[in-house]
């Protein structure tokens, strides 16, 4: 396709939320253009090699459908997803027929690199691709790309990190391994309970994706040999479709700020050199992985948190946990607030009551002082515990649908952001938020 300068709606960032917002904007008939850094879709879904897909059923009700649920759909045809566990390359698949479904207008290999603001309003982003740098045009811009970057660039509001201590989640670099024994491992497990995570499920069914989280005896013998990462605490990994593979959140990097190009490069470093040593461990120390084998490591390393939005609402860890309902909701979700704690900083999970849900609203998605500009994803507008709930794949989702079907309205009646009538918006996302 050839792409032009000007469009309807462009966003910025093709990870799960670009994706949403740009095939919903799409399939509402406006011309969309779909910005990434990459060579391919997903961002932390491909590039980061995030599986399996967290909570978004409770109660037996699936609170995000539309999209996502198309997502699903797709990956399951190619055999590339069981359960809620999926493979990169399956989820890129899947993107990439929706987006041309839906007529979006994709730029690989193109980074937005300036923001064009006049007033409190973007006009324009300058794009820098392997023609050099052009300029791109369009009525509505939605910041999708994780980092909050054309709020940023625009020098429109944001924050980072925990509000009193300013820590960042830490990171991880996922890894692939093949050929391990999973009854054998599993079995390990059943003997070994109390080195492993008290929330696992003993009752394996081996046409499942099972989830192992633990070794902790083997890994303080480990670590007490100056074998194992200090930082990491137990070894989890769920096991992807092909018997065998294991798809692995292990490492666990710290004190690093990912929207910085020396931290992310401190973390890639640190992330190999961890994967080198759990892989070592693995196969030397615990049983069934005596001839496992490193398949690949994610393309970069997994950024859990860096500058969100500040929105004309930020939703509060308490409005997650109170499963609240706002009168202007867009999406929702039931996932708690999960953080993957720093150094000085004990991991936390506050889960919902079974059948408990919260609304997303509409505000947080709308960037403060920009009347164009929207947010969805991992740069939604919310506080650091709000945000540590939202920031999962299936919500990701929601909100990026939310913004683009907003984004459409406004396009379609020639009119700003905020005066699209909120029930123009509900009938749009029916699915999502009844
Ligand atoms: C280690 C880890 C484990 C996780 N585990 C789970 C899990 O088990 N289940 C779950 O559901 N969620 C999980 N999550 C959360 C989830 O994966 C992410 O929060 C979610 O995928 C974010 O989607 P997104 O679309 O908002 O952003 P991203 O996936 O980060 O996509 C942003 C995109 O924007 C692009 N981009 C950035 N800047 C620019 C620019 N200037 N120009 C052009 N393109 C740009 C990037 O290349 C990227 O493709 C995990 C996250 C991490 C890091």
């Amino acid at each position: 396709m050839q792409l032009r300068h000007e469009y309807d709606i462009v966003v910025a960032g093709a990870g799960i939320a670009g994706i949403s917002a740009a095939v919903k904007a799409g399939s509402m008939g406006c011309s969309v253009l779909l910005i990434e850094h990459y060579p391919f879709v997903g961002g932390m879904s491909s590039a980061g090699m995030v599986s399996p897909f967290m909570k978004s059923v409770t109660g037996g009700k699936a609170l995000v459908n539309g999209i996502y649920k198309d997502l699903e759909a797709a990956m399951r045809k190619t055999g590339g997803m069981i359960d809620n566990g999926f493979y990169a390359w399956a989820f890129r698949s899947a993107a990439n027929e929706l987006l041309r479904d839906n007529q979006v207008a994709v730029a690989y290999h193109t980074d937005v690199v300036e923001v064009g603001v006049e007033g409190h309003k973007i006009n324009m982003l300058k794009v820098a691709g392997p023609q050099g740098i052009s300029d791109v045009y369009a009525r509505q811009f939605i910041d999708t790309t994780g980092d909050a970057q054309l709020v940023s660039l625009g020098r429109f509001p944001w924050v980072k990190g925990d509000e009193k201590t300013g820590k960042l989640q830490a990171l991880t670099l996922f890894f692939r391994m093949g050929g391990i024994d999973v009854k054998k491992t599993a079995e390990y497990s059943r003997q070994h309970k109390a080195d492993f995570l008290e929330w696992m499920d003993f009752n394996f069914d081996f046409s499942r994706i099972l989830s192992i989280a633990g070794y902790t005896g083997l890994i303080k013998k480990a670590k007490e040999e100056g074998r194992f990462p200090e930082d990491v605490d137990y070894v989890f990994f769920t096991t992807l479709p092909s018997s065998g593979e294991g798809s692995f959140n292990t490492s666990n990097i710290l004190g690093i700020d990912a929207s910085t190009s020396q931290g992310l490069t401190r973390a890639e470093q640190t992330g190999h050199d961890q994967v080198a040593q759990v892989v070592d461990f693995l196969n030397k120390d615990v049983p069934g992985f005596e001839h496992a084998y490193l398949i690949d490591t994610a393309v970069q390393v997994g950024v859990r948190e860096t500058r969100r939005a500040v929105a004309q609402y930020m939703m509060t860890g308490e409005d997650i946990l109170r499963a609240a309902k706002f009168s202007d909701s867009v999406a929702r979700g039931c996932y708690g607030v999960d953080i993957h704690g720093q150094k000085g900083e004990s991991n936390r999970m506050d889960a919902l009551d079974e059948g408990a849900w919260y609304d997303i609203p509409l505000r947080s998605l709308r960037v403060k002082n920009a009347t164009n500009l929207m947010v969805a994803g991992r740069c939604i507008g919310a506080t650091r515990e709000g945000h540590a709930a939202l920031r999962i794949q299936p919500t990701a989702s929601a909100t990026g649908e939310a913004c683009g079907a907003i984004a459409a309205l406004a396009v379609k009646n020639r009119i700003p952001l905020d005066q699209v009538p909120y029930q123009m918006i509900r009938k749009q996302l029916l699915h999502n938020i009844e």
